[in-house]
């Protein structure tokens, strides 16, 4: 009995005092272009089988620049072929010279599949595409390697088993004239880093089999050409160069077709304290989700401390109250459950994605209720999706979503893995994803043909939700979110030198492509007797192969296992392990909730059994931050803008316990760990005690603290960072600096691009930041502007106007 109704219907009902912009994605018509004179026949008949009659203008640009020796990467929409671009020229080679081979790297093997798939369909004789990867069996492996021309795998691939064992493959590796990075915008941070030198090995190693080396950043004849797939970011181009060490063309415009989308951004109201006693149940999920990753440290440096705890007092115990008695916003997922439930009423086929799976199935259930209050029975309409499902499962809910029987659906973004499900009448994201690439593939969600369809945006409580739906051009705009790594971060290019060195002696030739720290670090590698130095090179001398993960920097991994069963659950970084697994910690594991028995640092193991208590767990910690060096600043007058080396010192004290919900402090658990130093990079700024003065700053440490805590909430509006990767510590008077700082730093040892990035777009970054807490609405700070869930001296002092005070003076003076 579904009344079709248009998503317009939907759109009327949001409620008005929630609704902060709306934005028509108007109908995108395509254009394509004539197939390029080079395109061999077969090829193109290939492609008219498949349906493709003609390239899209941006497909045919990306891959003019490949066929002509140019790296190119293609950064466009979701859904706009981005394959073609790699598969055209790499195609073409491989016809023209049946000996020629490409290779192919995704970050997942599902999508390495999926290409494999895309590939074999094409049906081009003598290519014999294959996946590569640690699912192949063994007896398939020699055949891969002798035979397919096409070899699609991932970055762990390529640097645990194809470059530690580049002799079996020299014949491929010789003929290499591809190599394809699709996802491209993937590999950033520490991980990026890792996979950028992984790059450069396999350039060196071809360089070795073929006549040529791949010497300079524009290449040779010889050597292959880079052809990468990246969603919209900003500045593709040097992100590509970065991870390649090529230079690298850019083709961002997007000339696929697209249906029209209405996107309606909401922030839920603020609740009147009056109704704030009886918080409902889906506000258990808020602190959840966001517990984990190292958290930023605040304003604990000696002569700060003693100011905080004065401030405290003054305030009348506020701090003990922890940051949650602020005013609160009607949750994002109440909102959405709301949403969801008036678009099944409507007959309006509606998915909602929530970051957590019991956000997920919170939504699911407040709609189900509200719709069972209204008609018996109407609540079975809606269902919750979560990863894991079997893939039977899978398809059930598929053909009822595709009948109608089902109308909506609360799923996290697992979806994204496995579930056919496109052509929806509207779609509603709760909390920023994260990327707008995110943003868009959830979105593209719906759409039908000839149907405008709904998105809907609900921002959390959240410094960058809130900036979003209030300033629609930093989404619909031009990107400014880059994807950020950084090479030469010492300890990802010592461990990536090493296995350069095992796999063939590093020499003098060589190190160029390692970048200008290379030299240095070989130094230290030797000294340390890891590499021996000889006059024709760097040897590697440890016994097997140098034991490189490439997803962190350093120090053993801390296992999180289940003390019942002995189950690994997964692993932590020493960096983090500290704050996120100590003995009574709250651990979240795919959306399970653990409680830490032990951590035993030793043995770098943390046991857990599984419990769902009713609190949350909050380490506070005591820290210290020292300059090491400034690698370049700016001189604005009153203000300094400085990115450098810095060591953090920092030490686990204490942990509270709050109650899920109301955000009430239970009590303080002391601990007993060890102090951990962090040799970072960070980004800081610094402002003369007298322009504080003449701006009116009362509270100096509440003010600097308060923009700490927004700039840091806002940082992954320009680089593509989640706010767990930083820290932060703000003081009124550092030694270091003599004045009034705020740093924000990287929280991997060696710095992974993100406060370097931030340095560079320092202006624009702050700006939103010091808008983002001026446009919120609440009288005194909130989590959705300067209050931090992860503060280690629970959210205090803070003074959001000050804050604002304090920004405009840093952007009165410094250029833009
Ligand atoms: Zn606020
Ligand atoms: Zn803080």
């Amino acid at each position: 009995m579904t009344t079709v109704a248009e998503p317009a219907e939907l759109l009327r009902r949001l409620r008005p005092d929630s609704v902060t912009h709306i934005e028509r994605v108007p109908t995108r018509a395509g254009e394509t272009v004539p197939w390029p004179g080079w395109v061999p026949d077969p090829l193109r008949e290939a492609f008219a089988a498949r349906g493709v009659t003609a390239p899209w203008r941006h497909q045919a640009e990306a891959a003019n620049h490949a066929h002509a020796g140019r790296h190119v990467v293609v950064a466009t929409g979701t859904a706009s072929g981005k394959s073609m671009a790699y598969q055209l020229p790499a195609l073409a080679a491989m016809l023209e010279d049946p000996r020629a081979t490409a290779i192919y790297l995704a970050p997942t093997k599902a999508l390495a599949a999926d290409q494999l798939r895309a590939l074999a369909a094409l049906g081009i004789d003598g290519v014999r595409p294959a996946c590569y990867d640690g699912d192949t069996p063994r007896e398939e492996r020699e055949w891969i390697r002798q035979h397919s021309r096409f070899v699609l795998t991932n970055p762990d691939m390529l640097h645990h088993g194809i470059l530690p064992g580049h002799a079996a493959w020299q014949t491929f590796l010789r003929r290499l004239r591809f190599v394809v990075i699709d996802e491209c915008h993937t590999y950033r941070g520490v991980f990026g880093s890792h996979v950028a030198h992984v790059l450069r090995r396999l350039r060196r190693v071809v360089g070795r089999y073929g006549s040529v080396r791949p010497a300079g950043p524009t290449g040779s004849s010889h050597a292959p050409v880079f052809v990468l797939a990246s969603a919209t970011s900003g500045d593709p181009a040097t992100s590509a160069k970065r991870l390649t060490g090529l230079v690298v063309e850019a083709v961002a415009d997007d000339a696929s077709p697209r249906g029209g989308v209405t996107f309606a951004l909401c922030e839920p109201p603020l609740v009147p304290s009056y109704e704030r006693r009886d918080r409902p149940p889906s506000q258990r999920d808020r602190p959840l989700e966001e517990a984990g990753g190292p958290p930023e440290r605040s304003g604990s440096s000696a002569p700060d401390g003693s100011l905080a705890r004065e401030v405290a007092a003054e305030r009348g115990g506020e701090a003990a109250r922890g940051g949650e008695a602020a005013p609160v916003r009607r949750s994002a997922l109440r909102e959405s459950a709301d949403l969801l439930a008036d678009a099944v009423t409507n007959g309006v086929r509606t998915l909602a994605f929530v970051r957590s799976r019991r956000g997920a199935e919170a939504v699911a259930t407040m709609a189900r209720r509200s719709l069972d209050e209204a008609v018996p029975g109407l609540g079975a309409r809606v269902a919750a999706y979560r990863g894991g499902y079997l893939r039977e499962e899978r398809r059930e809910l598929e053909a009822a979503f595709h009948s109608g029987e089902l109308l909506g659906l609360a799923s996290t973004n697992a979806l994204e893995l496995g579930v056919d499900l496109v052509g929806l009448d509207a779609v509603v994201i709760c909390g920023w994803p994260g990327t707008r690439a995110s943003m868009w593939q959830q979105a593209g969600r719906a759409g039908r043909n000839g149907h405008e369809a709904l998105a809907v945006l609900v921002a959390r409580d959240d410094p960058l939700d809130t900036y979003l739906v209030h300033h629609p051009e930093a989404l619909f705009g031009r990107p400014v979110e880059a994807t950020v790594l950084d090479p030469s971060n010492p300890y990802v290019l010592a461990p990536q030198l090493c296995s350069a060195a095992y796999e063939a002696p590093l020499t003098r030739a060589d190190l160029p492509l390692f970048g200008p720290d290379a030299p240095a670090v070989l130094d230290e590698l030797v000294a340390e007797g890891i590499l021996r130095r000889r006059p024709s090179g760097w040897y590697w001398t440890g016994e097997g192969r140098p034991d490189v993960d490439l997803r962190g920097t350093g120090g053993l991994p801390i296992c999180v296992v289940e003390a019942a069963t002995g189950r690994l659950l997964g692993t932590v970084d020493p960096g983090s392990s500290h704050f996120m697994v100590h003995t009574g910690a709250v651990y979240l594991h795919q959306g399970e909730s653990y409680v830490v028995d032990t951590l035993d640092l030793d043995d770098a193991v943390a046991l857990v059994h599984r419990a769902e208590p009713e609190w949350s767990t909050h380490a506070r910690d005591v820290t210290s931050l020292s300059v090491v060096s400034v690698r370049s600043y700016v001189d604005a007058g009153p203000v300094g803008l400085f990115f450098g080396d810095v060591d953090v010192t920092s030490q686990v004290v204490s942990y509270q316990r709050r109650r899920i919900g109301s955000g009430e402090v239970l009590g303080t658990w002391p601990l007993d760990l060890p102090t951990r130093e962090l040799r970072t990079t960070a980004v800081w700024f610094t402002l003369s005690p007298e322009s504080l003065e003449a701006a009116g700053v009362d509270d100096v440490p509440g003010g600097l603290h308060a923009a700490e805590h927004a700039a840091i909430g806002l940082l992954p509006l320009v680089a593509t960072c989640d706010r767990w990767d930083i820290g932060g510590l703000s003081t009124a008077a550092h030694p270091d600096t003599g004045a009034p700082t705020v740093f924000v730093y990287d929280g991997h040892s060696g710095g992974a691009g993100f406060a370097e990035r931030a340095y560079k777009i320092a202006a624009s970054w702050l700006q939103a930041t010091r808008d983002a807490i001026d446009g919120c609405a609440c009288e005194t700070g909130c989590p959705s502007c300067v209050q931090s869930p992860k503060c280690g001296n629970g959210n205090n002092p803070l003074s959001k106007p000050d804050a604002v005070r304090v920004l405009d003076v840093v952007l009165a003076s410094l250029p833009s």
